[in-house]
């Protein structure tokens, strides 16, 4: 029995593997000693069975299953010019090349060779998807972005980069635009995986002597998806190999779509000649989410959750307190529904205030909003629009040193950090020069009713 087998396994992989590469095998069939799963990719498929086919076998064979080996194949819903019992190739079969196809029936995958058709990028996670991906005023641009390359349309913009802060929806939109590839245009190549898989791919084909390999392959798909590219900073060579790669595609008019936590100009370590290349195409920015955007995506959720839980009541309000004290990132704000609602249904209970409080104390306690003088800077810079470097660097004209001085307000009223600490945040400047600024804050506040609601506002939009 696959699921009792599947707990067994739980213990000896590890929380992650076990998310990331257990639960999502689907049991298909067990025949002629042959025990058939369905995955969803063919990449995924292979590493499972690279990595993890012995355990499984083990186990099975320990639950008395008569099995001499596995195969995974990927779901025919997502392949349909294949049927389920094939197994998986990375790319549907393009006419020319179809080797993989005639090998395979003989031989478990994790024997098989790989052939031009592998195109082994990381698995996809099925449930980041556009219909999914809730949009809202922070994440607009960036979901219409990947939507226009989801078409597969001709190239308009290279390459597309998609830049935020954790938990902001950046992978998920990547994901989106794959899955959204793979039913329009099955003819592409489509190609998605972390800077971090990146190197390590070129680190290996190096340490393996197979560097052509690596560039042909990378050069021979249609649409590369990078993520994380934070991560190769300051790696010289997969910098260089990158720099190429990336060069070969925008030659070819393929697209390149690229992720960062961070803005090209802000990532440190870069070369030059990246950044710019970055800089050619439409660098579009995921905003922190606001109130209405994380209400969404509690609705969203929790009307998933009512179709699992059938029955389980959630009072009016939970959501809307949810969506206002848990404003660090959506990861956690999902984190607290899936627990909030596991939690009511073992104990059949209605999900209340009190219960949402009881239950996610240690959530709540933790997004208690620690907010920190460098985003009160960036807010304020914003606000004022004038550049985050002058607010904190020592222009002393008006327009910027105003700015600057609500910023120093802001972070003693909004902060418990002290003012030798808060004049270290701006630029090194000595305590005095703080307590100066918040006191002359204070008074124009008492006559600037301007500035005041401006604070007001600014409080408002800093707090969530
Ligand atoms: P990032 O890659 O930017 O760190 P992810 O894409 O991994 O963030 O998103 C973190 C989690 O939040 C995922 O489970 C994702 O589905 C969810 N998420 C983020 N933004 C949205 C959104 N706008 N709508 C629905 N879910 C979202
Ligand atoms: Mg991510």
């Amino acid at each position: 029995n696959w699921v009792q087998v599947r707990e067994e396994l739980r213990k000896r992989v590890g929380k992650n593997n076990y998310t990331n590469w257990i639960e999502p095998l689907e049991f298909s069939a067990l025949k002629n000693g042959v025990a058939r799963f369905s995955v969803p990719t063919s990449f995924f498929g292979d590493w499972v069975s690279r990595n993890f086919s012995d355990q499984i076998l083990q186990h099975l064979l320990r639950a008395g299953a008569e099995v001499e080996r596995i195969e995974f194949a990927t779901a025919p819903v997502t392949r349909p010019q294949k049927s389920a019992a094939q197994p998986a190739s990375a790319h549907p079969a393009s006419p020319a090349t179809g080797t993989a196809e005639q090998d395979a029936p003989e031989r478990g995958p994790a024997e098989r060779p790989a052939t031009e058709e592998e195109v082994p990028g990381a698995p996809l996670d099925r449930r980041f998807t556009f219909d999914s991906f809730v949009v809202g005023k922070p994440n607009e641009l960036a979901h219409a972005a990947a939507r226009r390359v989801a078409e597969g349309g001709p190239v308009t913009f290279n390459p597309l980069f998609l830049y935020g802060g954790v938990g902001l929806g950046k992978t998920h939109l990547m994901h989106a635009i794959a899955h959204e590839l793979q039913l329009r245009r099955p003819d592409l190549r489509v190609l998605y995986l972390s800077a971090e898989q990146f190197m390590y791919r070129f680190v290996q084909a190096l340490r393996e002597k197979q560097v052509m390999d690596f560039k042909s392959l990378f050069r021979s798909v249609d649409v590369l998806m990078v993520d994380d590219v934070q991560f190769i900073a300051g790696k010289e060579s997969t910098q260089e190999e990158f720099f190429h790669t990336f060069n070969a595609l925008v030659d070819q008019n393929k697209q390149i779509v690229i992720s960062a936590d961070r803005a090209p100009s802000e990532i440190k370590g870069l070369e030059e000649r990246i950044r710019s290349r970055l800089q050619c195409g439409l660098i579009v920015d995921l905003h922190p989410t606001d109130y209405e955007l994380r209400l969404g995506i509690l609705q969203q959720k929790a009307e998933f959750y009512h179709s699992q839980y059938k029955g389980l009541v959630i009072a009016p309000g939970v959501l809307e307190f949810l969506a206002h004290r848990i404003s660090t990132n959506v990861r956690v704000l999902e984190g607290a529904l899936t627990r909030l609602f596991a939690f009511a249904s073992l104990v059949g209970r209605e999900i209340s205030m009190d219960l949402t409080q009881d239950c996610l104390a240690d959530i709540l306690r933790a997004s208690d909003r620690k907010l920190t003088v460098e985003e009160i800077q960036r807010k304020v810079a914003e606000h004022y629009n004038v550049r985050l470097s002058d607010l904190i660097g020592p222009k002393r004209v008006r327009t910027i040193a105003r700015p600057r001085q609500i910023a120093m307000y802001l972070s003693k009223a909004l902060t418990s950090r002290s003012l030798p600490d808060i004049g270290r945040r701006f630029g090194g400047r000595d305590h005095t020069t703080i307590m100066h600024g918040v006191k002359k804050i204070e008074e124009l506040m008492a006559t600037d009713s301007q500035l005041s609601d401006d604070l007001q506002m600014l409080k408002r939009a800093l707090q969530g």
